[in-house]
């Protein structure tokens, strides 16, 4: 949602809505985990109302384990948060899970994935960050598709494995091959005038990414 129009956000609700966009991905930074600041869980609760879609917040906060009732409150289904924050990252995701949301852990370019073989069984979504965090509409880093793997590996079938940043249609085919099931999208959706088209379009791109191999 980062690169939504905020000054209408309602109207953009409305439209992923009947793009049929089934998870609307929150980016909240705190301005000091990442350098920018974005939106907290006011924001998110206040939208909450206006659609069925899973919200699923994307914590880059230094301290997500103070916040995490305030994301849990304003309704989120899944709650990530990052490896960097929490290098010990059990005891949180617990927490996170016995709120009856689905438990996620985040994964910058920079570390690798085997910073957070601790959360195998205890996490229902790894997050492959395949763009420095903090701001949208960054280059898509292709070192991601080979940790998407390795998390795969890790993990097992169970686990949802996300991606997140600069996903379009000439980058969504190789991590939907390594495994991804969950492709976070931004300017790539909100820069069409066709929400519904942009997401039609790369999710047949991914199926049969995935499908050949
Ligand atoms: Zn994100």
């Amino acid at each position: 949602m980062l690169k939504c129009d905020f000054g209408n956000l309602r109207r953009e609700i409305e439209l992923l809505d009947r793009a049929t966009s089934s998870v609307l991905h929150w980016d909240v930074m705190d301005g000091h985990f990442v350098p920018n600041l974005s939106y907290g869980a006011l924001l998110i609760e206040r939208v909450r109302p206006l659609t069925r879609a899973l919200f699923d917040a994307h914590l880059m906060i230094s301290d997500p384990a103070r916040y995490l009732d305030d994301y849990i409150r304003a309704g989120c289904e899944i709650i990530t948060f990052h490896i960097e924050a929490v290098p010990e990252p059990v005891e949180l995701l617990r927490r996170i899970r016995q709120a009856g949301c689905l438990a996620g852990l985040a994964v910058n370019p920079k570390t690798p994935v085997s910073a957070v073989r601790s959360a195998v069984g205890e996490c229902d979504n790894v997050l492959i960050m395949s763009v420095e965090p903090g701001f949208g509409g960054q280059a898509f880093i292709p070192g991601a598709i080979e940790k998407v793997a390795e998390a795969r590996a890790m993990f097992g079938p169970e686990v949802l494995i996300s991606i997140d940043g600069g996903i379009g249609p000439k980058t969504i085919s190789e991590p939907a091959k390594a495994g991804v099931d969950l492709f976070v999208a931004g300017s790539s959706v909100f820069d069409l005038p066709d929400y519904g088209q942009a997401i039609q379009s790369m999710a047949a791109l991914a199926r049969s990414a995935r499908n050949v191999s």
